[in-house]
Formats: C-alpha cells, structure tokens, sequence
C-alpha cells in the first residue's frame, strides 16, 4: 500500500502516474484532485477530513451504502474457498449457479437464463453478439441495425460509445463500429418546443417508429434504451412516450434491449426500469447495483425466446470474458440481492423513502434557478434555467458551478450540462433526505448569487 499522508502529496503522485476517465487530465492537474478515503452508509470523508453525503450513490451503483461488512465478509470468505476459476469450458461453481437461481427469480418472468461480464459496457457488447447471432439462427442475417438513442449511455468500449448517443465521444477516432441509427430522445423541456409534454412523448416515440420504418423492418436487430436516460441527464420520459413506443416496436417485432445498467435493482422504485414503464424487454444489461458496486460485474439477461434458440439452434458461441461469473463479483451479488430483498428496500424505493424524497426534491421547482424537478424512485433531475417561461438553458459552465457549490456544501449531486442530477443509495433514511435537500438548496441559492453578480441571471 502507498503511505501518501498529505493531499498534497497524493495530489501530486496522481497527476504524475494516473489517466482519469472522462477527464481533462491536463485541466485537473492542474486544479489537483479531490481524494475520497472512505464511506460509512451514505457518506463519504475526503483527504480532507469532510463529511459528504454522497447523492449520486458513488456512480449510480452504491445502492446499500458504504460499509456493509456483509458484502465484504462474504467476498473474503469466497476468496479463501475458490477466489478464481472460469466458466469457460464446461465448468461452473456454486456461486455463479446460485446467483443465476436468484436473478431468475427477481427479473420479469420472461428471463431465466444469464450470461456474465466485468461490466456495463462488456455487457452491451455481449448483447451485440448476441443479437447478431439470434438472428442468423432465425435466418434473417439482414438484421444487423441498432437502434439506439441521442444522449443515450451504453458504456464506453468501441462497441458501447458507438451505440451510445454521445457525439463528443463519436468525435474522438477509434469507433470503426457500423450499423447503428440513433432516434431522437424524450427531452421535453429542451426539445419539446410548443408541444405538450404527453403530445411530445408521443412524438419523440412515433418519430423513432417512423425511423425505423425507413430503415427498414427487416434490417432492425434491436432498439436499446435505457428506461430512464441517466448518464444523459436523468431524462424522465412524458408519460405517453414508453406506452407508444413499446405498443409499436412489438407490433413490428423489434427486439428490445433495456439497459437497466442504471435503473435495475430498485432505483426507479420496483426491481427494473422496465417494469416502471410497463415494457417487456427481450435483453436487459445489468452491472453496477448488481454487486452494489463492491466488486465489478455485468449481466445479461436473455428471454426465452431468446435463449432457446440460441441453445437449440445454435452451435458454440464463440464469445465470452476471463472473468464471466467470478466467483468474489458472484459473492458480492449474492449478498447485495441477499440484502435488498431481506430488508425490502425496493418496496422501499417505491413507497417509502422514495416518494419522501420526490415530494421534497420536485418541491425545488419553486427555486428561482430551477425550470424543472422531476424524479423517479431514487432518481431524479432539477433543469437550472434563466428563464422558466420560455424554457430556456444555460451553457455546461453553469452546471459545474452549481456542483462545485454542492460538493462545497457537503453533498455530491452531478452536473450534466444544465441538468443536476441525484441518485443517492436506496438505503438513504428520511433525515438524510432532508439533509439532501437542504444542502441542495444551499447549492442552488449559492448558485444564484454567483449568476445574480455576474449578470448571468437578472
Ligand atoms: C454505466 C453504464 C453503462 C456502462 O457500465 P460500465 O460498468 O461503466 O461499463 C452502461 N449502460 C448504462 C445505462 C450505464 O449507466
């Protein structure tokens, strides 16, 4: 272990040997990192010594908390007994067969097979294969079109950027990956223009239908989505647009991928986002609260439709990683869907600490920063705007300001362009949501006065 004391000091060794993802290494060097050093429940310390209660739920995976002896108990003791061996070659181990036991048991009833990655992204690039696969054993082999969404997140290998509907990361050279169209997303109050919210839900869901008619049916894969569009600025959908879309996609046969990387495990308020949004996936990618961020791990859930064709027709599937099901990542799942499940925090989610928290948070619409307040379960977005009548926005800088105030404060809340967004652990209790929401509103108003002093805001 390194023995940095000082902030200082580690400030330095990072800038000298680390690369950050999604970072402007040179920009933050320049600044010096922040150095978190623990957690217990839902808080954080840094170097520093302050207390920071952490709303964004580390990167949207902490959903038990900081310091759940449990998990790690769990994990040694998986390590003592069997800490590696593959599932490669015809062999299996208990852990990764009672895990996919319990997983058949949480998800929709359509789902009882499951294949493992070391995350999101090789997740997706699994389902990729997959679809491709499923297809020529259907023999349709013109199938090959992803659907996906502007602003949608997928991951970040070459696959997962390419699905993914971030242009800045399209930019960036190294995504030599084909056959993707992306629709529009169900962004009303920046795109909705004069539209309703429930007329625009319905448009933004028939232009995609129209899209992929244009396309061509019969060269559509599948349509990918996550439920609710998190790394994109937690995107609530106008209630209309799921209802729509689903009704059409099945019509049309398309498959659907529900990347509930995200919105799995309880944090829209039941065990998956689709089930929120009423749609019947065929595929759901699944990671981060899977282990609650203990340990890395992906999942592929495949319906049975799916599967049995893939294991009835099909030969070898020539696709898989060192690490699908590791036996110390099956360990943390285990445990984590051990706890969810004996402490009902899911239900809890939905109709307890949940809608506590929505009532507050929506609340901050009345703020004069704020356009809109939404949240779903334990995830939500407040729109910062200049001008809430005519809906308008302010440029990124404004976000990173009002994040900087709220790190400040004591709380963590991110900044997707002007969108601040929360997705605290599900353990989250009510004093702590108010906590959550007093240090917001600190954030916001201090957010205020630097806009009121700079003229950003009259
Ligand atoms: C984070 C995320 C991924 C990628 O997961 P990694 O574990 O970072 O590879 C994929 N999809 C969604 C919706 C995500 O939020």
């Amino acid at each position: 272990m390194p023995h940095l004391n000082s902030t200082a000091e580690m400030q330095a060794a990072d800038a000298a040997h680390h690369l950050h993802p999604f970072t402007d290494t040179g920009a933050l060097n320049a600044k010096g990192v922040r150095v978190i050093t623990g957690g217990k429940g839902v808080h954080v310390t840094d170097s520093e010594g302050n207390r920071i209660l952490d709303g964004m739920a580390g990167l949207w995976c902490n959903a038990l908390g900081y310091g759940r002896s449990e998990i790690v108990r769990a994990v040694a003791e998986q390590m003592e007994r069997l800490p590696y061996y593959n599932t490669f070659f015809q062999t299996t181990h208990p852990g990764v067969v009672e895990l996919s036991g319990v997983l058949a048991e949480v998800t929709p009833p359509q789902f009882n097979r499951f294949f493992y990655a070391g995350s999101g992204s090789e997740a997706n690039d699994t389902i990729l294969r997959m679809v491709g696969y499923y297809w020529d054993l259907m023999g349709e082999p013109d199938r090959k079109i992803i659907v996906s969404r502007k602003g949608g997140y997928h991951g970040s290998t070459v696959a997962a950027s390419a699905i993914g509907g971030f242009d800045f990361m399209h930019a960036q050279p190294g995504l030599p990956v084909g056959n993707i169209v992306h629709a529009p997303r169900p962004y009303w109050w920046g795109e909705g223009e004069d539209l309703s919210r429930e007329d625009f839900g319905r448009k933004v869901a028939e232009d995609t239908l129209n899209l992929i008619d244009d396309t061509g049916v019969g060269r559509i894969a599948a349509f990918i989505a996550e439920p609710i569009m998190g790394a994109g600025g937690v995107i609530i959908p106008p209630d209309t647009y799921w209802p729509t879309l689903w009704a059409g996609l099945k019509e049309r046969g398309i498959l659907l991928i529900s990347d509930e990387v995200i919105c799995g495990f309880g944090r829209t308020g039941n065990w998956f986002g689709c089930e929120t949004y009423d749609t019947a996936p065929d595929f759901m990618t699944m990671a981060k609260a899977l282990t609650s961020g203990y340990v890395p791990m992906g999942a592929v859930a495949v319906s049975d439709r799916v599967a049995d064709v893939l294991t009835e027709k099909g030969s070898e599937f020539g696709h898989g990683y060192t690490y699908s099901g590791h036996p110390a990542a099956c360990a943390a799942a285990l445990t984590t869907l051990d706890i969810l499940r004996r402490e009902g925090l899911v239900e809890r989610a939905g109709s307890d600490i949940g809608p506590y928290l929505k009532a507050q948070w929506e609340a901050l619409a009345d703020h004069p920063l704020v356009g809109e307040a939404q949240m779903v379960g334990m995830v939500g977005a407040i729109q910062l705007t200049p001008d809430k009548a005519a809906r308008a926005g302010f440029d990124d800088a404004v976000g990173m300001i009002c994040r900087e105030h709220s790190f400040a404060s004591g709380l963590i809340m991110r900044a997707v362009g002007d969108r601040m967004v929360v997705a605290p652990p599900l353990v989250l209790s009510h004093a702590e949501a108010d906590e959550l929401i007093e240090k917001a509103t600190r954030a916001l108003d201090l957010t205020e006065a630097d806009l009121r002093k700079d003229g950003r805001l009259s």
